[in-house]
């Protein structure tokens, strides 16, 4: 993180009545930088963003961006541009009064011409001057909301689940594009969504929310590969979870399964812990005999993944805290599938990356 941030969010309190929507959050974030705000439905993103935005006014704390209190400014007096999810678009005006709707006041009206024909070229609608919002698709809708929250040349740009009324194959499109147009402006981004796939192929940095606090900031290989909170691991990426017994040093058993874990605290012997294992840390090549770590499974499920599967093996005495039957997940590519014998109803060697526990 450099110097001094260029959004600082300090012990900023949201209560609707009796409900905090959001309680004490202290963020840093440095200029330049897409991130997103991710976390599930009503953890409080949206109201972090209309926050920063002005939108909303917090019941305490402040906001402060490149130096400046904020806190109390109305929007029209903040510096951002906005993306709603639903495009927000003025349906009676045309594409070019649409995008130079914040531009009118200054500019004379040749000015205001160039500026809308250079927004509508940089996100991809040369052109589309005279046509009217209904004459669009979804996706170009979007990338007229984008043009007109860049008009001003705003340092800040707010994207409120911006892709998610849209179709798969257009909303992967829109991600590329919107994150190439960041990158080519040098843009701070904040992106409100739900969608880790979305979050983890976007964002420089991801804030997880849940339940009105922040559980855990980092890149998405730091969310990923070292989640902060039980709820992190769940939330960003399938995850075994794995209830064991502490054994002392860094062994733990789990069932039939005996994991050295070389990351992490020493445990009192006996003491319950509960394991988190991505499906893609398991050993196949080198599983020796007398492994310890070798276990056997017998594949009762597979579920392709593009290019990968997931296998849900079915492994004796494996065990959930309940005690009922735990299905670990293990990830192939679909070429390792053949090069392991990954099939349906068979029993499959295996063991666990317990240095990734
Ligand atoms: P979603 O993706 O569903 O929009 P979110 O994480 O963006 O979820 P918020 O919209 O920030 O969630 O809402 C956080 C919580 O605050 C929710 O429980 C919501 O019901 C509540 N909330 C939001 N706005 C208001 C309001 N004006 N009055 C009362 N409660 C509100």
């Amino acid at each position: 993180m450099p110097e001094s941030p260029y959004l600082s969010l300090r012990q900023v309190r949201k209560d609707f009545g009796a409900f905090t929507a959001l309680d004490g959050i202290d963020l840093d974030l440095p200029a330049g930088e897409l991130v997103c705000f991710l976390g599930p439905s009503g953890c409080g993103k949206t109201t972090l963003l209309r926050i920063i935005a002005g939108l909303e006014v917090q019941s305490s704390g402040q906001v402060w961006q490149n130096g400046r209190d904020i806190s109390a400014l109305p929007p029209a007096q903040r510096d951002y541009g906005i993306v709603f999810q639903s495009y927000a678009l003025f349906p009676n005006l045309t594409v070019a009064a649409n995008v130079a709707y914040g531009l009118s006041g200054s500019m004379d009206k040749a000015r205001i011409a160039a500026r809308v024909d250079e927004l509508l070229t940089l996100v991809g609608l040369p052109g589309s001057e005279r046509k009217y919002p209904a004459q669009l698709s979804g996706g170009q809708q979007q990338r007229i909301a984008l043009a007109r929250a860049l008009a001003t040349s705003p340092s800040l740009l707010l994207l409120d689940e911006p892709l998610s009324a849209l179709d798969a194959i257009v909303r992967v499109h829109l991600r590329k594009e919107i994150r190439a147009l960041q990158r080519k402006l040098g843009l701070t981004t904040i992106m409100v969504t739900h969608d880790q796939d979305e979050a983890l192929s976007m964002a420089d940095r991801i804030v997880v929310m849940n339940q009105g606090v922040i559980e855990q900031v980092g890149t998405p290989m730091e969310i990923y590969r070292t989640p902060a909170t039980p709820f992190v691991a769940e939330f960003v990426g399938k995850v075994n979870r794995l209830p064991a017994v502490a054994e002392g040093g860094h062994w733990f058993r789990c069932g039939p399964l005996r994991l050295q874990c070389t990351q992490g605290a020493e445990f009192r012997p006996g003491r319950p812990v509960t394991l988190y294992l991505r499906p893609e840390d398991r050993r196949m090549i080198d599983v020796a005999a007398d492994d310890p770590g070798r276990c056997t499974g017998v594949v009762r499920g597979i579920e392709f993944l593009g290019g990968n599967c997931l296998a849900e093996l079915e492994v004796e005495g494996l065990r959930d805290a309940e005690g009922q039957p735990l299905p670990l997940y293990l990830q192939f590519s679909l070429n390792q599938m053949d090069e392991f014998g990954v099939r349906l109803g068979q029993p499959l060697p295996f063991a666990l990356r317990a240095d990734r526990v």
